[in-house]
């Protein structure tokens, strides 16, 4: 009989999730790349979304920045689905050792997960560019055009742009609880957004599983493939 989810997590005990958008699309978080998500959408800009959500273009359309990430990327109101308190429950039972995830929406921390790692930062944190004073994610949401700080600097969201770098700390922390792990949960992502599948070459376990709707370039390395909503799915694996 081939192995199921349940008892692949059963065995598993330093679990490893490797997560992206679609973990959240069941928190109504649309996907940036399937087939209904938002790089398949008309997004009402005259630009393409990989152009507004870049580095130089942050700093030269600032305006047409804001704007489009306050529409499409915040979403003060999504909450935790299923996946998300799943992994909450594995980390706190002491089997899963951490979240790595490439979203930017904060709801594994909202739904208790404590060692997540943000591949792409964070939508809840904000900088002023000039005394780098700190701000929640509602000092970006309420504001009219560009949100500025007391102080007159901008204030930038702390979200990886295209053009930017990944911070080293969170790339060598990621790398290190991969080396560790015994379980590589992967769930979501289709792998080819860069640093994910390089990353994950580093996991040093046996077991891998994947939770995805449509193949990925790993499928054929996989212990187990399942094709279920990811809420659906580890919610019936993890008491
Ligand atoms: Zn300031």
């Amino acid at each position: 009989m081939p192995p199921d989810l349940r008892s692949l997590i059963e065995a598993g005990r330093r679990i490893v999730f490797f997560g992206g958008a679609g973990v959240s699309t069941e928190s109504g978080i649309p996907d940036f790349r399937s087939g209904d998500g938002l790089y398949n959408r008309a997004t009402g800009s005259r630009y393409a979304p990989e152009t507004v959500l870049s580095h130089s273009f942050f700093l030269s359309h600032p305006v047409d920045f804001f704007d489009y990430y306050r529409t499409h990327l915040l979403h003060p109101a999504a909450l935790p689905n299923p996946a998300h308190l799943a992994l909450a429950r594995l980390e706190a039972a002491g089997r899963l050792t951490a979240v790595i995830t490439q979203n930017i929406d904060g709801l594994h921390q909202a739904a208790g997960s404590r060692t997540v790692l943000e591949l792409h930062g964070s939508a809840h944190r904000n900088r002023c560019l000039d005394c780098d004073r700190a701000f929640g994610m509602a000092a970006v949401q309420a504001a009219a055009g560009v949100p500025r700080c007391p102080c007159g600097g901008v204030i930038k969201p702390e979200v990886v742009l295209y053009e930017e770098s990944l911070d080293p700390a969170v790339l060598a922390a990621a790398v290190e609880h991969l080396e560790a792990a015994d379980t590589l949960i992967v769930g979501g992502t289709s792998l080819v957004v860069h640093p994910a599948a390089g990353l994950l070459r580093v996991f040093g376990g046996d077991v891998i599983v994947l939770l995805n709707r449509a193949p990925t370039e790993l499928d054929h390395l996989a212990t187990l493939v399942v094709r279920e909503p990811i809420g659906v799915a580890l919610a019936g694996a993890v008491d």
